[in-house]
């Protein structure tokens, strides 16, 4: 693993632990700069990072908390609080 994968694996961490605390402000400072580093080094972003961010508002998403996930015909749906809606494959 690289260095820059290994620094996006951090910053999904900090952003983790920065929306626990109830810093989303801070969570979303990590998100944007683990978007950041992806696009610098055309990396994809994790899966995990992918589905627990918003692609609006870049928060670090903690369903039940700023988020809310229901299923919906075969599919899971995130809402974040800014009204953006995210649609993935149940698994
Ligand atoms: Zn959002």
């Amino acid at each position: 693993m690289g260095i820059p994968e290994e620094r996006i694996e951090r910053l999904e961490a900090l952003a983790r632990e920065a929306v626990r605390a109830g810093e989303d402000d801070r969570a979303r400072e990590y998100v944007r700069l683990a978007r950041r580093l992806a696009e610098r080094h055309r990396l994809r972003l994790p899966r995990r990072f992918r589905r627990f961010t918003c692609d609006r508002c870049d928060a670090y998403l903690r369903p039940g908390v700023n988020a809310r996930v229901r299923l919906q015909s075969g599919k899971v749906v995130v809402a974040c609080d800014c009204g953006e809606l995210a649609r993935y494959p149940y698994e």
